[in-house]
């Protein structure tokens, strides 16, 4: 005999559990998650920084919608700030000026600085590196954990439930419902969400649904030790304009990454030790940095489909089965407005006004796209 549910939520990352915790106010909601503990791929590998003038244009509406949420969460949903302000720049290297053009094209809120002023808050930036500076002063550091563990407590309040070690491993559709088996066992419900990150064409597949070309790109962070420096807690998040390498402060470190984006199955990702060297070298290009050891290291998988947005909305082939796939490297700062707004689709409502009114376009996400 099968349990049965409204919704299956297939995937306990960050995509999985906060649209899950929307759905189970009004739902019965089901999260089956392979792994034997929620948020162990992607989610739990980001950056965790908050860039709203980083992505493609779905996710500067759903990131600047996402905003009020980060700096005022509802009550009980967290016990700490979700959001610490950490300013950005954007340094333009040698001929990055294309890049540069871009970068203003998009952004909003940016200021140029002069190489002092950079200096002031970057004192180890490498004199004549930078042609032109731009700092965000609304970029900031994200608390990942908290953010996940507050839709899975969310979630789980309002009735829903997660099984780990529960991989859909066979899904069904015998009638007008689907039914998942796991080792977990049988689950049965009218509605499944594909929140399987990596593995959304995996997923897709199994459920007879046609894949829509998802591509896992690897990233390799590492951290290194730069005892010596002082001030660097308060450093802003680096990059280039043309991203080939960014750096931050993390405890006491800085964690540093070349922005590898190397195509790979989906996998248990690790980190490339070649991007991390190449990493390291570019940001002692850059500044005046001397890198001698790494502390660590990790690798994770940002999915994309083929025109870099994500893909939000039921498949136009099969009924029931609705796609949350596709977040590439912005899936965190977004997921606030991101998950509301794939809750109110999966409940036939339409996108929620704010996230209209931060310039969402719902052709752009919609999968009858491809
Ligand atoms: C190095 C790196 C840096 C990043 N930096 C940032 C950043 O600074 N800011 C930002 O916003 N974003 C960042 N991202 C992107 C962000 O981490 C992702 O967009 C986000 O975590 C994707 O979440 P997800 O839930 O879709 O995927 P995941 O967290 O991978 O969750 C998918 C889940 O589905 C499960 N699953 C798969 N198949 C099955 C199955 N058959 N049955 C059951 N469960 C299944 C998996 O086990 C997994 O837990 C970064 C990513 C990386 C790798």
């Amino acid at each position: 005999m099968a349990d049965t549910f409204d919704i299956i939520v297939i995937g306990a990352g960050i995509a999985g559990a906060s649209i899950a915790a929307h759905l189970a106010e009004t739902k019965r909601v089901l999260i089956l998650e392979m792994e034997d503990r929620p948020g162990f791929h992607t989610t739990g590998r980001s950056a965790a920084t908050f860039e709203p003038n980083y992505g493609p244009p779905p996710m500067l509406a759903f990131t600047r919608a996402s905003n009020m949420f980060f700096t005022n969460p509802p009550q009980g949903f967290t016990d700490g700030p979700l959001l610490v302000p950490r300013s950005s720049l954007f340094f333009e290297a040698e001929g990055q000026e294309n890049f540069t053009k871009n970068l203003l094209a998009s952004g909003s809120g940016l200021e140029e600085l002069s190489e002092v002023q950079a200096r002031k808050l970057f004192p180890i930036l490498r004199e004549g590196y930078a042609k032109r500076t731009f700092l965000d002063p609304h970029t900031g550091d994200l608390d990942v954990d908290l953010l996940h563990r507050g839709y899975l407590k969310l979630f789980k309040a309002r009735g829903g439930q997660l099984l780990n070690s529960a991989a859909a491993e066979t899904i069904l559709r015998p009638g007008h419902v689907w039914e998942v088996i796991s080792p977990q066992g049988i689950f049965e419900a009218e509605f499944l969400v594909n929140a399987a990150g990596a593995w959304g064409d995996v997923v897709a597949a199994k459920a007879g649904v046609k894949p829509i070309g998802l591509q896992p790109k690897r990233r390799s962070i590492g951290v290194i030790p730069v005892d010596g420096i002082p001030g660097v807690a308060s450093f802003p998040m680096v990059t280039d304009v043309g991203e080939t390498w960014y750096a931050k402060p993390q405890s006491g470190k800085m964690m540093v990454s070349s922005a590898d984006a190397t195509p790979v199955d989906p996998h248990d990702a690790y980190a490339d030790d070649m991007a991390i060297a190449e990493g390291i070298e570019r940001l002692m290009n850059a500044t005046t940095i001397e890198v001698n050891h790494l502390d660590h290291s990790w690798g994770g998988l940002r999915t994309f489909a083929s025109d870099g947005a994500p893909v939000i909305g039921f498949d136009p082939h099969t009924e029931g089965f609705f796609w949350l796939v596709g977040q590439g490297g912005y899936g965190i700062q977004s997921a606030p407005a991101l998950s509301r707004t794939a809750a109110a689709m999966v409940l036939g409502e339409k996108p929620p006004q704010d996230v209209r009114d931060a310039g969402l376009v719902l052709a752009e996400i919609l999968p009858d796209r491809f």
